[in-house]
């Protein structure tokens, strides 16, 4: 722990890095004395439209001079319309706003056991998820991916959650099966875990067997959600496999905070006045943002760009990989949740990285993560690749010091 964070008024939480940033635009970030930076995090995954994106300024500016926050007691009218965006272009029929991603898994968690407690199977109250998954800090959505090293010290783990294993089809079949078994939550992509896609054929196979079991089958979207994948949402690449709830958040706020969680009408069914709410979830000006975001986002234009913007991005990064095999294992992911699987640590690459002022997401399995915004353009990933590639060679040069 440096100086900094040790004499810091914040709980110590986070790993900060150094440079202190003062502004952005578009996918550049700049510092007090004028350096600036190609931001590959986005605020992970969430700056979706990169900073300061015109028409989100204009919304956020417009509703601040109107109205800042009602109480859900009150139509805010901003809600329905963002809804039935989402309802439109989704599985879902009812939405309900939140602040955070880990808010959107906690509603969605909520539904699944209230619904079965509405059909009188009160005893089906069990959600498995996967290993190396992630949904969030709340003890719910903590004790829904399992991961022990999140868990540990924090107290009994919460009944009512099991773990399964993407590798294990019998295992997760037996769970779906089993009468106790409340709804399966899953990654489609998995991002902290390791930029990891679930096959569509296993996410087909679950889908299947949790209808014919009666069981509910969740998506968290939080990351692989809102165009990453150059889809609106990453399931949509395939069909037949849309999920009964689902979990939605950082890129719908494009960095204002919110999130939501969605539902088929025969889910939500089950939540009445009182089951559930939020005193900020979906205020006036999260709406505003959102509805001006998700108009752009899901705009042909924005996922065709993020389209060819991953063509290039991995075409270049394959034959950065090509040339540097003692150093890349592989690029995976889906979209730009971009993860390259690194041979030396990838915390170290992340601070190299820095150095050429460019900033990388890391990730399980060692690797570094690139999750840039969806409108980056040609010149900027130009950009990134080469400090990419320098950060290569710096890498290359200390590891083979160090031999
Ligand atoms: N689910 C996924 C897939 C995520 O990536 C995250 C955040 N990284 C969350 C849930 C939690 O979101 P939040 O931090 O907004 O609570």
């Amino acid at each position: 722990m440096d100086n900094l964070t040790k004499d810091s008024p914040l709980l110590p939480v986070y790993a900060r890095a150094d440079p202190v940033f003062s502004h952005g635009e578009g996918s550049r970030l700049f510092t007090r004395d004028g350096a600036d930076y190609i931001d590959c995090v986005g605020g992970i995954a969430t700056n979706a439209l990169g900073h300061a994106h015109p028409a989100l300024i204009a919304a956020l500016e417009g509703q601040a001079r109107k109205l800042w926050h009602l109480s859900n007691m009150f139509r805010i009218p901003g809600q329905e319309e963002l809804a039935s965006k989402l309802v439109s272009e989704t599985f879902a029929d009812r939405v309900f706003f939140t602040n955070s991603g880990s808010e959107a898994i906690e509603c969605a968690l909520k539904m699944a056991r209230r619904y079965h407690y509405d059909k009188g199977r009160p005893e089906r109250d069990v959600v498995y998820g996967f290993s190396g998954s992630f949904h969030g800090r709340s003890y719910a959505a903590m004790n829904a991916a399992g991961n022990p090293v999140h868990c540990e010290g924090f107290g009994l783990r919460l009944p009512g959650y099991g773990q399964l294993s993407l590798d294990d089809s019998d295992g997760i079949l037996t769970a779906i099966a089993d009468p106790r078994t409340a709804a399966i939550i899953v990654e489609p992509v998995q991002g902290e875990g390791g930029a990891r896609e679930v096959p569509c054929q296993l996410l087909r196979d679950i889908r299947i067997a949790t209808r014919g079991a009666g069981v509910l089958l969740i998506y968290d979207e939080v990351q692989s959600g809102m165009g990453r994948t150059g889809k609106l949402f990453a399931h949509q690449w395939y069909d037949n496999i849309e999920p009964d709830l689902m979990a939605v958040a950082k890129a719908l706020g494009c960095g204002f905070p919110l999130g939501a969680c969605l539902a088929t009408k025969a889910v939500a069914s089950a939540m009445v006045p009182g089951t559930h709410g939020s005193t900020f979830g979906g205020n006036p000006l999260a709406m505003a943002v959102g509805n001006a975001a998700f108009d752009i986002i899901n705009d042909t234009a924005t996922l065709h760009r993020a389209q060819d913007a991953e063509q290039i991005m991995r075409t270049g990064l394959a034959s950065i990989a090509e040339a540097r095999p003692e150093l890349i294992g592989e690029v995976r992911g889906k979209g730009l949740l971009i993860g390259i699987a690194l041979k030396v640590p990838n915390r170290e690459f992340m601070a190299r990285a820095l150095y050429h002022r460019l900033l990388v997401g890391g990730g399980g399995g060692n690797i570094v993560r690139l999750l840039p915004a969806l409108n980056i353009s040609d010149h900027e990933i130009d950009d990134v690749l080469a400090r990419f590639d320098a950060t290569c060679t710096d890498m290359k040069r200390s590891h083979s010091e160090n031999r």
